[in-house]
């Protein structure tokens, strides 16, 4: 038999199919150790035939092929092929995408207990231990084998002596979720949750959009999809943003799912994570829940994919390959001939001119679950503050609010939207921000060269001194971070309990998981947070939700900053008033006429759709054009800068022969010139269409350079 194998090395110069003869059987998709040049390396099966075109003595021999299931199946195979293709990334790297990385590596340990079970009657005298025992096991039938030793003492040693008692030492699959108190398990559906499950299972389209408010009980409709799968003996894909499997989150899967749940997310080690892989991998667990990199779970048979917060950023990858969860998911739903559904209160503008376009299904669940409320969204000016002679960060209204929340003993969450900051030029006196002449997007503060750049066309204006609109000299670059809001919140209120959720402390295993824990513990009265705190947590005793600067990403230089921010201030404001109480939020702006905050005010998600989409339509932004980026990386200048141009070159051919499709082509720096070390240029375009996309793969992928790397970037969402 021949085996046809792709070695795990991840360079574009071995990525070939290599024939290797086999004596074992095979089967495509298992892990095998094959002799590679001089050395040898692991690789996989990826079909097996009767013949090679290759002379017989040629042929080199397969050391070992892993028995049991195979480590990647059928559907995940010619998956790792499409994405191999369409990214132009190696074979081996898009087959990485399958596997827990600690499997790779070769380090995770497995464990094995020891059970214990009944074999037969043995004569028994003067010993109650021993007959107690073997009638324990008798009527619990097999039992761990340290735990009976706890119970029965060396009695078990003497029974196993005398033949009574057989032990067997066996792999045992690491459960990270035992003992997780479980909650309450399902509600009753709400007519509008079976509507939209109806909706869901009764659509000829492959895709939903759900386009619920925030707490109108989407989670339960996701469930209840989920449910169905298993019921119809299928299986499941669950994707949320890592920061939303909370605790609360997690036992209620384990509570509604058991074990069939396996969920994967960052707070497990790496043994309980491969074991989680490993139970969807042998059937075992039948729901795969997880952040992006569940969408390559190893299940079969999928009855239902769901991609809950859609619009999250966190669903493309950085990294090579640089897919977009979505697309994979469709691939999978297409294959699986299963529903793919997408969840949001907040869908992405391309995502919901798709629905409306009939291209996807739509649902509607506009009201939240028993007909709470929405909280009530206060604007406040900021300006006014500054003029009043307040320089903190907080306006009087927010600290009056506060003060109330804190004595009526309910919880606080405060949004402080540092992405923003740092980068930005704002005047503190009328809100002016500096923006470009040519690209209507935000300007970005270089210090290194004290001037402002645009990330789009690269164009470059002089710092401002004064403010051009209104002569004001308060003009603001850096701003507030967490920590000093929370040392003033300490000054403000010394006895509140104060947690703060941003990158600086969530590092580390548990990082923002178990800071939620302890929020939702009630262990804290405040939560002060970047964007981590604005994602699906349900926290139902806080009431107040205060936005200290909700115009920064507005102005952050990126197509995409009125959407964000129309998004982060509904998802954060969408936390407030989740439980009996009604909730409040205090919107802080220096732009109290801002349509899109006026729109996220008023919940007018429709009215900031047309608004926005109108806007995108006049600009050419996606979805109207694609934006594309080659980057070009290199720790050697001379290297980078000769990689940009043998890519440039290949990319004016494509220009000069379609200059119809771009609406704009041009090289330069990258706006951080270098990162870690490495330089870093690149070529921007804008395209009407997506038609030369195969071709600027193509051009971006033809040569490789030496020490560079060269790679591609659709509508990226970091222009750094
Ligand atoms: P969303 O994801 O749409 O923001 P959730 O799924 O978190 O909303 O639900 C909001 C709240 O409503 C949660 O506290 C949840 O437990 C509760 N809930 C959901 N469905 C029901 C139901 N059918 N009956 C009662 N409470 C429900
Ligand atoms: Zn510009």
């Amino acid at each position: 038999m021949i085996c046809e194998v792709i070695v795990d090395i991840a360079h574009s110069e071995v990525d070939k199919i290599f024939d290797y003869v086999c004596d074992v059987p095979a089967e495509a998709g298992a892990r095998v150790d094959v002799p590679f040049g001089r050395s040898a390396a692991t690789g996989f099966v990826m079909r097996v035939k009767e013949t090679s075109g290759y002379p017989a003595e040629k042929l080199k021999k397969i050391y070992r092929v892993e028995q049991g299931t195979p480590a990647i199946n059928a559907e995940c195979l010619s998956l790792a092929r499409a994405i191999a293709r369409r990214y132009r990334v190696p074979l081996a790297l898009s087959l990485r995408l399958f596997l827990p990385p600690e499997m790779r590596r070769g380090k995770v340990s497995e464990t094995y207990r020891t059970f214990a079970r009944f074999s037969e009657d043995v004569l028994i005298k003067n010993a109650p231990q021993q007959a107690a025992c073997l009638a324990y096991l008798k009527e619990h039938g097999e039992t761990d084998a340290a735990r009976l030793r706890e119970q029965f003492g060396s009695a078990v040693n003497a029974l196993v002596k005398k033949g009574g008692i057989l032990l067997e030492k066996r792999r045992v699959l690491r459960d990270p979720y035992k003992g997780m108190e479980d909650r309450a398990a399902e509600h009753v559906l709400t007519s509008a949750q079976q509507r939209a499950v109806r909706a869901v299972e009764g659509t000829e389209k492959t895709v939903t959009l759900l386009h619920g408010v925030t707490g109108s009980g989407k989670t339960e409709v996701y469930l209840t999809l989920i449910a169905d799968a298993l019921k119809a003996g299928r299986t499941a894909i669950f994707l949320v943003p890592e920061i939303s499997l909370t605790p609360q989150m997690l036992s209620q899967l384990r509570a509604r799912f058991g074990s069939a749940a396996a969920i994967l997310h960052s707070g497990l080690s790496a043994g309980e994570r491969f074991d989680e892989w490993q139970r969807l991998r042998e059937g075992s667990a039948r729901i795969a829940i997880g952040a992006r990199s569940a969408v390559f779970a190893p299940v079969e048979n999928v009855g239902v994919i769901v991609i809950d917060e859609e619009h999250d950023g966190s669903y493309s990858s950085e990294t090579a390959p640089r897919y977009n969860t979505f697309d994979i998911a469709l691939l999978r739903a297409t294959h699986n001939g299963c529903k793919l559904v997408l969840g949001s209160a907040t869908p992405a503008v391309e995502t919901y001119k798709r629905a409306l376009d009939g291209e996807f299904a739509l649902v509607r669940m506009p009201d939240r679950v028993n007909a709470r409320p929405l909280p009530d969204v206060t604007l406040v000016d900021m300006r006014r503050e500054v003029k009043r002679g307040n320089p903190s960060p907080f306006s009087a209204a927010l600290r009056e609010r506060l003060a109330a929340t804190l004595a009526e003993g309910q919880q606080a969450i405060l949004f402080l939207n540092r992405r923003g900051y740092s980068q930005t030029v704002l005047c503190r006196d009328c809100g002016y921000t500096a923006k470009c002449e040519q690209c209507d997007v935000s300007l970005t503060y270089h210090s290194e060269e004290n001037c402002l750049k645009c990330h789009y066309c690269g164009a470059r204006y002089k710092m401002l001194e004064a403010c051009p609109a209104c002569g004001g000299r308060h003009i603001y670059y850096a701003g507030t971070g967490t920590q000093r809001v929370v040392g003033e919140l300490k000054k403000l209120y010394p006895s509140a309990r104060i947690l703060r959720m941003d990158n600086d402390t969530t590092n580390g295993k548990e990082g923002h998981y178990r800071i939620l824990k302890q929020f939702s513990e009630r262990q804290a009265d405040i939560l002060v947070g970047t964007q981590m705190v604005a994602k699906g947590h349900d926290f139902p005793l806080v009431t107040l939700v205060g936005i200290l600067d909700a115009d920064m990403s507005l102005h952050f230089p990126d197509y995409r900053s009125n959407e964000r921010t129309f998004q982060l201030v509904t998802q954060v404001a969408g936390r407030s008033g989740r439980g009996k109480e009604r909730g409040d939020v205090i919107l802080q702006t220096y732009d109290p006429d801002n349509a899109i905050l006026r729109f996220a005010a008023a919940y007018d998600y429709e009215g900031f759709y047309r608004h926005e989409v109108n806007m995108r339509a006049a600009t050419m932004f996606p979805p109207f054009a694609l934006i594309v980026r080659v980057m070009v990386s290199s720790a050697d200048d001379k290297a980078a800068l000769e990689a940009l141009r043998g890519v440039y070159g290949a990319l004016q051919e494509l220009y000069a022969q379609h200059p119809e499709e771009f609406l704009f082509f041009n090289r330069m720096h990258a706006p951080i010139k270098r990162i870690q070390g490495k330089y870093r240029y690149q070529v921007l375009m804008r395209l009407v269409s997506k038609s030369l996309l195969e071709r600027i793969y193509d051009a971006a992928s033809a040569q490789t350079f030496r020490d560079a790397l060269v790679w591609v970037e659709e509508n990226p969402s970091n222009l750094s």
